[in-house]
Parts: structure tokens; C-alpha cells; sequence
């Protein structure tokens, strides 16, 4: 028999009604061992996360702004799933420990984030009758705050082998102060990638409220249909632009175990959803996989005469971002003329300073900003064979009447980069994906 590890997203646990419907998928599966839930996330849209009700008490407690009454919010929404489901949880001496510790002062916003899965998963395990196991004690952060891969592989198939069956809060860890650390947001995909490759699952179930990956964004194209198949370098490429479906950073656990992922639709579990693996689509007959993108990026244009004949100049550009801790995401150039595109929440508040250090080290003739760009990635990996695809694309763009800022290509060939202003971007998007049939 196989093993599934499956992680069950916000919408899908975000009260009694999505809680019975996860307990219908897992007890109709003898295979499905290991279930990571998030915190209950929007009933309805309009509706506020969890998690974002606990960040917002920490804003409270941090201002002496009083909070009881948000908390009180939040305790309802656990009280009233357990009563609906029959189930019995000491959600009072739970909040009693919370309040303690916002009390005196001990409450970091990790902490308190990380309460909206652990007060889920311990109201999951028991309406399953799984054992309720503590992520706290199995993941693991080094001292520069990322995941320790080995530890954490370490410790949680360690513990793991036993349990027959568990429910794992996702989102969050331990770091090396022996503190509650959580992933950046969307993070439980991250927990539910690490316990499929501790318990060396052979398939990881990735459970959310759209039947699979899209090509596009349904909130641009409500018409996107989902892939079948779909590569992890592909996928790594989509969500690292933009595609929320799936954190990027749970990719790796899973890609390096050879782990495939099922993205699957809570609401529809008759879909099949979107398999991703080593393989990807080897049909051959799909020119592109997906479009994706985010809003809100700067582009700092420099040109100077002779650049291109100067040698070292893109490294002291880019060592000048280096000491301000500000992550590169595109670097395009032309011969003397070079810009660097980086996200708006790297430069916040140091863009002027960025700027008089460029002015200073690298003298260039112009040096200009746009702090209005949209990064959009069609992604594929049978774009490499096929010519015209660009044509293609930079056609729909003109046509649509779409001033492109940048053009980049990973040297994989696996993707095509434009730049457009944040005005633009929906409708890019929606060009692109007229532009190629599904
Ligand atoms: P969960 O709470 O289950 O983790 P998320 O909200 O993180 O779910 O991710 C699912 C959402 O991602 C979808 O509802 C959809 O709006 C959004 N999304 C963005 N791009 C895509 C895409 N290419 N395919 C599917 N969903 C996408
Ligand atoms: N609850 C966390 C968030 O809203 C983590 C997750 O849902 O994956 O970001
Ligand atoms: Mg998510």
C-alpha cells in the first residue's frame, strides 16, 4: 500500500462545513497517514484569515490598544467548529496559555501567528482520531533563520515512524533560541513537503480550493483551465512569479525525494487536479505551461557612455544592492545601458540611499527609476524547441496595445520574462493567454 501525506489550505478547514468534507476525503483513503492543516482561513470572500486576525493582535498589544475582544473573535470561530463537529477541545485553557503570554509581554508575532494551525490541527486530530503531533519539536530554523534541511529530516521521521497516523500544524517551527519561528505566509505547503519526504510518502496531496494549477490566475482569467501535468522546475518558476497556489519554497523537499505533488480542489475531490513531478508534460503538443506574475516592482535604468567597455561595472552595481541586503530579480541590459529590477518591499525605504550610492560609485550619464513595474513569466518547457513562441507572445502584447519596460530569458529557456507597467498587468496577462489556445 502507498503512503500520502496530505495538506489541507486555509479554505479548506475554515469551519465545521470544510472540516466535514476533509474528514469524508481522508477516511475514504487508507492511505492518506499524515494530514498538515493551516489555519482556518476566509468562509466566504470578504472574510478575514485567521491568521491575519492574530498578526492584527500583535499590532493591537504592540500599540496598548486592547485586544481582548479580537481574541474573543478568534476563540469563537475554534469554540463554534468544535461544537458543530461534537468535538471536544479545552479551547478556554488554550487561550488562557495565549493570553499569558500577550500578557507578559513574551507573545512574539510568530508565536501568536503559529496559534491559528496549532488550535486547528489539535480540533483535526481529534475528529479524525489521529495523533496531534507538534511541528515545534520536529522543525527546525539554523541561526540565519532558514529551514534546517537535515535536522528537520532528522527529527520529524524520527518521531513520525511513531505514529501511524498524525495531524501536523503547518506554518511553523523552532528556531536555534528554542523560539516558535514561522515560514513566510502560505508556509504550511512548506510543512506538508518536509513530513512527505520524512515519511517518505509517495505522493504529496496538496489539498486547496481550486482544482489544480492554472494556467493563469483565476482572479485575471476566471476561464484558466488546469494542467494535467506540470514539471517541478516549471512549477518552481510559476510560484516564484507569482502563482500563490503553492509555496515555491515547498518544492525542493519533495523535487530532491522525487516526491510527486497532487494539486487537489476540496470542494471537488471527483477532480483529478494537477500532478507535479520530474516529468512534466512530455505530450509535446502544449506551447506554453502557465503565465504568472506579481505587481509592484522598480526598475532603476542606468546608461552611460563607453559601459559596456567598462570592466567590473555590473558587479559594483549589483555590490552596491548586495550591501543594502536588497535581492536582485532581473538584470537586463543593452550595450551601454543596464537596469536592475528589484521588488518595491526590498527597497522600501532606502531607494534614496541606493541611489546616491549608484551616483557616487558607478557615475553613470542618466540614472532613472520606475517604481510602477509588473514582472510577468510565461513559463514552458516546451518553449526551448519551439520557434516562435516569442513571436507570438510579443505580437498579443502589441496587439493589446501594451508598452513592454524589459525583456528577459533564464538561460534555461524554460521561461520568457516581460516587464510591463502595474497598469498593464491584468491585461497582459489576459493577452498572453489569448494569445495561446488551451
Ligand atoms: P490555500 O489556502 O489552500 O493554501 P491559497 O489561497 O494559498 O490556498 O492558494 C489557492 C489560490 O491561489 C486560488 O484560490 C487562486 O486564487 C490562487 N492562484 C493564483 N494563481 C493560480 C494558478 N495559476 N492556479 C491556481 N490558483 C492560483
Ligand atoms: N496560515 C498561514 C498563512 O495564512 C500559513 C498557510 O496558510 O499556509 O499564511
Ligand atoms: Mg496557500
Amino acid at each position: 500500500m502507498g503512503l500520502k501525506v496530505a495538506k489541507f489550505g486555509g479554505s479548506s478547514v475554515a469551519d465545521a462545513i470544510q472540516l466535514m468534507k476533509i474528514k469524508e476525503i481522508i477516511e475514504a483513503d487508507d492511505e492518506m497517514r499524515y494530514v498538515v492543516v493551516s489555519a482556518p482561513g476566509k468562509r466566504f470572500s470578504g472574510d478575514t484569515k485567521i491568521t491575519d486576525l492574530l498578526y492584527l493582535c500583535k499590532t493591537h498589544m504592540d500599540h496598548n490598544v486592547p485586544y481582548d475582544q479580537l481574541l474573543q473573535v478568534i476563540e469563537d470561530r475554534y469554540v463554534a467548529a468544535a461544537v458543530s463537529l461534537g468535538i471536544d477541545v479545552d479551547y478556554e485553557r488554550e487561550f488562557d496559555i495565549i493570553k499569558a503570554a500577550m500578557a507578559d509581554g513574551t507573545a512574539t508575532a510568530d508565536y501568536l501567528a503559529s496559534r491559528g494551525e496549532y488550535l486547528n490541527a489539535i480540533l483535526v486530530a481529534k475528529l479524525l482520531g489521529y495523533d496531534f503531533v507538534d511541528a515545534f519539536s520536529m522543525i527546525r530554523f539554523n541561526k540565519k533563520g532558514k529551514l534546517d534541511d537535515a535536522e528537520t529530516d532528522r527529527l520529524m521521521s524520527q518521531e513520525l515512524a511513531k505514529h501511524e497516523n498524525a495531524v501536523i500544524p503547518g506554518f511553523y517551527g523552532q528556531d536555534i533560541d528554542g523560539r516558535v519561528k514561522t515560514f513566510s505566509r502560505g508556509g504550511s505547503d512548506i510543512t506538508g513537503a518536509v513530513v512527505a519526504r520524512a515519511v517518505k510518502a509517495d505522493m504529496y496531496e496538496n489539498w486547496t480550493d481550486v482544482s489544480g494549477f492554472l494556467v493563469a490566475d483565476p482572479r485575471i482569467v476566471p476561464e484558466a483551465k488546469p494542467m494535467a501535468n506540470v514539471s517541478y522546475q516549471e512549477l518552481r518558476e510559476l510560484s516564484y512569479m507569482g502563482a500563490s497556489v503553492l509555496h515555491d519554497e515547498a518544492i525542493y523537499p519533495v523535487k530532491s525525494a522525487d516526491i510527486p505533488i497532487n494539486i487537489r480542489n476540496t470542494n471537488r475531490p471527483e477532480d483529478p487536479g494537477t500532478i507535479i513531478s520530474t516529468e512534466g508534460d512530455r505530450s509535446g503538443n502544449r506551447p506554453i505551461t502557465g503565465i504568472a506574475g506579481s505587481k509592484n516592482f522598480t526598475s532603476i535604468n542606468i546608461s552611460k557612455s563607453m559601459m559596456s567597455t567598462e570592466v567590473g561595472f555590473i558587479r559594483r552595481m549589483t555590490a552596491i544592492l548586495e550591501d543594502f541586503g536588497v535581492c536582485v530579480e532581473h538584470v537586463p541590459s543593452g550595450v551601454d545601458t543596464v537596469s536592475v529590477i528589484v521588488s518595491n518591499r526590498e527597497v522600501e525605504g532606502k531607494l534614496d540611499e541606493i541611489l546616491e550610492e549608484m551616483e557616487r560609485v558607478l557615475k553613470p550619464d542618466t540614472l532613472e527609476i520606475n517604481d510602477n513595474i509588473s514582472v510577468i513569466a510565461t513559463v514552458g518547457e516546451g518553449m526551448a524547441y519551439k520557434p516562435g513562441t516569442a513571436a507570438r507572445l510579443f505580437t498579443a502584447l502589441a496587439e493589446a496595445e501594451i508598452n513592454i519596460k524589459m525583456i528577459d530569458q533564464g538561460s534555461s529557456e524554460i521561461n520568457i520574462i516581460v516587464g510591463v507597467e502595474n497598469k498593464d498587468f491584468e491585461k497582459a496577462v489576459k493577452a498572453i493567454y489569448d494569445a495561446f489556445e488551451f
